[in-house]
């Protein structure tokens, strides 16, 4: 059994990825060919924006907004420290400082109390000035934008969706990728839209930070093509990964609807045993992982060896929250600052999660999870 299935999904797609690919090939247009403009388009329309702009990871889509707010060491860019590194590395890499903010307990994503928190004991140290937030859509869920907006708007931040696990998501009717000032996605090959090698892409409103993030993702140039105008970097998606995603974009809707229809089976058969990932304010989760919480690391020892006898992969998404890793020592954070997502991370553990599962291969997942708790 595979813990992300890319290989049925490859069947299902074949032939139009591999015609699409070919005609990349013929064309020899690798770079910004025609796939380009109409992937750019299609994910505009997808999430409902004015602009998307394709890039070269998840992580370009995070470091080029942050370069364009031009951020100084001292700026404090607010995020979560229960996530994947590269949501708080861009903000070092784009020159700023990352603020670590604690978890909701039942949606594993950004706090809003504690957000409040870490922005009122910023300004009360004077050290840092508060100028922007990350919010990350963690496991597929959007974050709960009303209150973070709100707060974004009472200091004047701005707001990065980090959408890389939540694409396809919904929040209230609006589709991921449509939240705060700009957002970004990934297109890993293992994220709910992948391509077949890194990628990612940039979602905005804003015509004026389109035209910025644009010219940064091409060594800061400007309408004339050798006068580059600021520092950037080269962050192209390539043309055959954009046809690889125009053949995935066709068949998204129907991966979305299958990813919740196998969480759904998950909750309705292990409810009554563990802690199943609650989905809250009429979001709609796009399932980048189903995470359960066992009752201590101990138990979460016992259901993994289960799984692992039983032929099932599972992984811990995140056993060490960002705060504490070793690359921010230097931030001087400690055990007990941030007590939600430090427990958290000692309980949690992900089971396989895609659309092509099977109700036998839910049956096995389930079956072995049981027996990890007898
Ligand atoms: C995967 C991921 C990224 C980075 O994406 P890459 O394409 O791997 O660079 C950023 N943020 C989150 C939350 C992610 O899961």
């Amino acid at each position: 059994m595979q813990f992300i299935d890319l290989k049925t999904q490859f069947e299902r797609i074949e032939d139009d990825v591999f015609s699409r690919v070919s005609t990349v090939l013929q064309s020899q247009k690798y770079v910004m060919g025609p796939e380009i403009a109409e992937l750019e388009e299609k994910l505009a329309e997808y999430a409902g924006v004015r602009h998307a702009i394709s890039c070269s990871s998840g992580t370009d889509a995070l470091v080029i907004p942050l370069m364009g707010y031009d951020l100084k060491a001292t700026d404090a860019v607010f995020v979560p420290s229960f996530t994947f590194f590269a949501s708080a590395e861009s903000i070092t890499l784009a020159g700023g400082t990352p603020v670590f903010v604690d978890s909701d307990a039942t949606t594993f994503n950004l706090s809003p109390a504690d957000l409040d928190r870490a922005i009122d004991e910023t300004l009360a140290e004077g050290k840092l000035t508060p100028r922007g937030i990350i919010t990350v859509d963690l496991f597929g869920q959007p974050a709960d934008y009303d209150e973070i907006l709100a707060i974004a708007d009472k200091h004047g931040l701005f707001v990065i969706e980090d959408a890389a696990q939540g694409f396809g998501g919904e929040y209230k009717g609006a589709k991921a990728g449509s939240f705060g000032n700009v957002a970004s996605t990934s297109f890993f090959p293992a994220k709910p839209l992948g391509c077949y090698g890194d990628g990612g892409a940039i979602f905005t409103d804003d015509d004026d930070l389109a035209e910025l993030i644009k010219s940064i993702r091409v060594h800061g140039q400007g309408s004339d093509k050798y006068d580059n105008v600021r520092i950037g970097v080269n962050g192209r998606l390539d043309s055959i990964q954009a046809a690889v995603l125009l053949s995935k974009l066709a068949i998204f809707d129907s991966e979305v609807e299958a990813r919740n229809r196998v969480a759904n089976a998950y909750s309705e058969r292990l409810s009554d045993v563990l802690a199943v990932p609650a989905v809250t304010n009429g979001k709609l989760s796009v399932w980048a992982q189903y995470t359960l919480v066992a009752k201590d690391a101990d138990e979460r020892t016992a259901i993994i060896d289960a799984c692992k006898a039983a032929g099932v992969p599972t992984a811990v998404y995140y056993p060490i929250p960002i705060h504490l890793s070793t690359a921010y020592k230097s931030l001087g954070y400690k055990l007990g600052d941030l007590p939600v997502c430090e427990d958290l991370a000692n309980r949690v553990f992900s089971i396989p999660m895609h659309p092509y599962l099977q109700e036998s291969d839910i049956e096995q997942i389930v079956a072995a999870v049981k027996e990890g708790l007898r």
